[in-house]
């Protein structure tokens, strides 16, 4: 009720600005002429039969040291509190905001100078410290905040819709604010502090002048000069004179009160007995404000606002489901309409889209606003209602937006400097279906990454005529820019897995807690259970090997060329050339052997690098390529068939693997008491023993295994490999994984337990690693990113723990398949059946 009155308010006000500018000017005019019974006082004070007090001590050249203070510290937090918001509005990129604004203070200034003198009993000398105090009561971000709305509009008509909008949801919050200003600074004036109650008055009048300016003058301004730049071209000379109108009543004001130049040294002696005397007013004064000018600088309701606005919009969007839509094409930019926008563009503000999220408005609003987000910098994004707050149904976007302009428009639109945040989502995808612009390349076509994603799943939903089916999968608050180019292509959304924590598991004398994603039950309990049967003992780990291998085919045309070729890279001096060569296309990437093998007339070579803390699958395909290049140099008949002839040989089944290593290849070992055997793991040493031979090693050669000679390897990597942002497919090779145990000790009553993997491809920099949640969990585990000084480190540390892990997941489930407990737990924690319990 209270918005809408406003709304008309600020409708009336944007709609009749000439009206509402002269009755104010008007006002203003007869308030100076009013007779307010000061000017007995007033020519009094002139003619020197009497002067104008504060607290018993006269203005001039009675006025104290602490006054002098008192209002030097006022005038200069003024300053400060000015410069400060102009600043603010500075940020946001628009000399035309910063004109408006200054005109805003410069007028309120005006009226309110006018006012202390007409009503305020007040002479100059009270005038010009009521000045002072005015600037820290006058509330620039508001102003700023309609001034920016106005100008993202795209018509005249739009400028008049959004600033009574503006107005409909401002009005409320400044209302309420002038009133609890009013009453807190009454207080003040009601205190029988004579100079407290004085300023508290002039701050009460302040806060009612910026009150009117801003519901009358202002709004009828705004849309005033936003109509006339749209008929005549705006001269940037203009809007420059503009930005220092407003700076120099700022610099005017950086005049130091300087009553006491007149002072005689025969007043010395008083005036150290007034530096003496701080009246509890003064004090009083002082931190009334002090607290003022914090409250302005540190508790702005921008937050405030913006929660109202999304509130709002909600409150509208539901709305505006029950109205049919109407007709926007009046709205949407005819070339005059346009002109506003157009001329604005360059100076418009990085729309802080929190402040006006005004999208879903109904007949009369116009899409403006951006994403929700409060802190969004440098992104202008215009979405609409869906956007904002739904996941983007098909439902939604007929319900929410409005009838797309026509395809050449919007090619238009998307030509021009406005870009695609001119434009309406369904107008995007207009563009799209007709090829004007990639569906793979959407993010970079609105130059936003989540409005991108957003519309592709749009875009699918309705070309795969889904309804519901992506609504559960989430694609907000996700940063995108370190997915686009690098992990992941036409991104709809991500799919959150859940993240165990195993351990602490005791590595080398380090207790690490690991985290795991996984969906199979059971398995983060069971790894648990494992490091709490190693806890005693510890596990203890090497990294025997580090080589990350890439393994091209090449072909000559036959087999002398081919095996001259062979021994040509087996000569010592040969293979540096080939290093040398390999090694400059990376700072860590160092090529230590070749493996190179024949089969016709066709060379399999098996480059073997370091490649620090990455895993280093591009490095090795770049320095391999490089290092070909080179050998081309002398056999010019070489013909590389292809980067990759999978004697890598990465995700997939391998003996060279298994055989020769790949990334790291570790080993770990634990030696478990036997009590602790029998009280954790709740089995004997000698039988565990004895599955463990006839399972893994038994089992495993009767079914042709290679590298498969443990019990579930693959389940601890792979859970690891997720949390920790590694290339999951590459869990066929990192799970090679040989288990062996024995009995130990004198009387054999202690398990020997270790784990041989010889080919760990990990990384702790690269690939996945570097989005936020995995790069979290790399943090967990202390290896998150490059190692400080000795590249490699964090990647082998992170395979040592790999490698612990799965010596302790092999040690439980071991245990469990030994004494018959995996149906049972697995029954227990990893069935659908069993949540009914619950
Ligand atoms: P990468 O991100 O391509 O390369 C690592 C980057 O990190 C390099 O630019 C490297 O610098 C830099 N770096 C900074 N500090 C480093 C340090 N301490 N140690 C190592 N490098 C450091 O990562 P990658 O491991 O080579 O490749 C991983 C990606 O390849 C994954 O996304 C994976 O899915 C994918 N992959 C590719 C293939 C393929 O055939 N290309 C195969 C499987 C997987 P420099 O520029 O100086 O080297």
């Amino acid at each position: 009720m209270l918005a809408k009155l406003f709304e008309i308010h600020g409708s009336f006000c944007a709609g009749h600005p000439l009206e509402v500018i002269v009755t104010t000017f008007t006002l203003t005019a007869c308030m100076l002429n009013l007779e307010t019974g000061n000017n007995a006082a007033r020519e009094g004070r002139l003619s020197g039969t009497s002067s104008h007090c504060w607290n018993g001590r006269c203005n001039g050249d009675d006025q104290n040291a602490v006054d002098v203070i008192v209002m030097t510290i006022i005038r200069c937090l003024a300053v400060l509190f000015s410069y400060h918001q102009f600043r603010n509005l500075q940020k946001l990129g628009s000399k035309y905001i910063l004109g408006i604004a200054g005109l805003f203070t410069v007028f309120s200034s005006v009226v309110f100078t006018t006012s202390v003198v007409n009503f305020g009993r007040s002479d100059m000398a009270d005038l010009k410290n009521a000045l002072f105090f005015f600037l820290l009561l006058i509330d620039l971000n508001k102003a700023g905040v309609l001034a920016q709305l106005a100008l993202s509009s795209r018509s005249q008509e739009e400028v008049r819709a959004n600033i009574a909008r503006g107005m409909s949801l401002l009005g409320p919050s400044i209302t309420l604010d002038t009133l609890v200003e009013i009453l807190l600074i009454g207080i003040g004036s009601l205190s029988g502090v004579k100079r407290l109650e004085v300023l508290c008055s002039f701050a009460c009048l302040g806060v009612v002048v910026n009150y009117i300016v801003f519901m009358t003058f202002y709004p009828a301004c705004l849309s005033l000069i936003l109509e006339f730049h749209s008929r005549w071209p705006f001269k940037h000379g203009d809007g420059d004179d503009t930005v220092e109108g407003t700076t120099s009543p700022i610099n005017s004001h950086i005049i130091i009160n300087n009553h006491n130049k007149s002072k005689t040294p025969e007043d010395f002696k008083e005036h150290l007995m007034n530096w003496l005397s701080v009246s509890a007013d003064n004090i009083v004064i002082l931190i009334l404000l002090l607290a003022l000018a914090l409250k302005f600088i540190f508790i702005e309701d921008k937050g405030d606002i913006a929660k109202q606005l999304r509130f709002k919009e909600k409150e509208e969007d539901e709305e505006i489901a029950s109205h049919e839509e109407t007709s926007m094409e009046t709205m949407h930019a005819s070339s005059l309409d346009m002109s506003i926008r157009q001329r604005f563009a360059p100076d418009l503000p990085t729309v802080r889209t929190s402040v006006f999220p005004l999208s879903g408005m109904g007949d009369n609003w116009m899409v403006v606003g951006g994403d929700t987000q409060v802190e969004v910098e440098d992104k202008e994004v215009q979405t609409d209602g869906r956007v904002l707050i739904t996941d983007g149904t098909p439902e939604e976007i007929t319900k929410d937006e409005k009838e797309p302009r026509s395809v050449e428009e919007c090619l238009e639109i998307y030509k021009s400097e406005l870009g695609a945040n001119a434009l309406t989502d369904k107008e995007v995808i207009q563009l799209v279906k007709n090829r004007h612009i990639p569906a793979y390349q959407l993010e970079k076509a609105v130059g936003d990454m989540e409005r991108g994603v957003g519309i592709r799943r749009l875009l699918i939903t309705e070309s795969a005529k889904f309804t519901d089916e992506l609504a559960d999968l989430p694609y907000k608050n996700y940063d995108y820019t370190k997915v686009l180019g690098s992990c992941c292509e036409n991104v709809i959304g991500y799919v959150p897995v859940p993240v165990g924590i195993a351990g602490p598991l005791l590595v080398d004398g380090e207790l690490i807690r690991i985290p795991m994603a996984t969906t199979e039950g059971c398995l983060v309990a069971s790894t648990n259970r494992g490091s709490r049967a190693l806890m005693k003992c510890g596990v203890t780990s090497r990294v025997v090997a580090d080589g990350m291998t890439r393994g091209p085919v090449v072909r000559f045309p036959n087999i002398v060329r081919a095996s001259e070729a062979m021994a040509w890279m087996q000569e010592t001096t040969n293979f540096n050339e080939m290093k040398r060569c390999f090694d400059e296309t990376s700072r860590f990437a160092r090529l230590t052997r070749i493996h190179v093998r024949i089969a016709g007339r066709h060379l399999f070579i098996r480059f073997v690098a370091k490649t620090g803390d990455a895993m280093g699958m591009n490095m090795l395909s770049k320095g391999t390529e490089k290092s070909l290049q080179c050998v081309q140099g002398s056999f010019t008949d070489m013909e590389i068939l292809s980067l990759s002839g999978n004697f890598c040989t990465d995700k997939k089944p391998a003996a060279v693997n298994w055989i020769e290593g790949r990334g790291k290849s570790v080993v770990c070992e634990a030696i478990v008491p036997a009590d602790v055997v029998e009280a954790v793991l709740k089995t004997s040493v000698h039988a565990i023993v004895d599955v463990n031979i006839n399972k893994n090693l038994v089992g495993s050669a009767v079914a042709g295994s290679v590298g498969g000679f443990n019990a579930h390897a693959a389940n601890v990597v792979t859970a690891i490999y997720i949390a920790t942002g590694q290339d999951p497919a590459q869990n066929v090779g990192s799970s090679n994984c040989m288990t062996l145990m024995e009995p130990w000790g004198v009387d054999g009553k202690d398990l020997y337990i270790s784990c041989t993997m010889p080919s760990i491809e990990i990384g702790t920099i690269g690939g996945g690693t570097g989005l936020p949640a995995q790069s979290a969990c790399l943090s967990m585990l202390g290896v998150q990113g490059a190692h400080d000084s000795d590249p490699g480190e964090n990647s082998s540390k992170l395979a040592r723990i790999v490698c612990a892990t799965v010596l302790a997941g092999e040690l439980s489930l071991m245990a469990a398949l030994t004494e018959g407990h995996l149906v049972k737990s697995h029954l227990r924690h990893n069935r659908c059946e069993h949540k009914k319990k619950f």
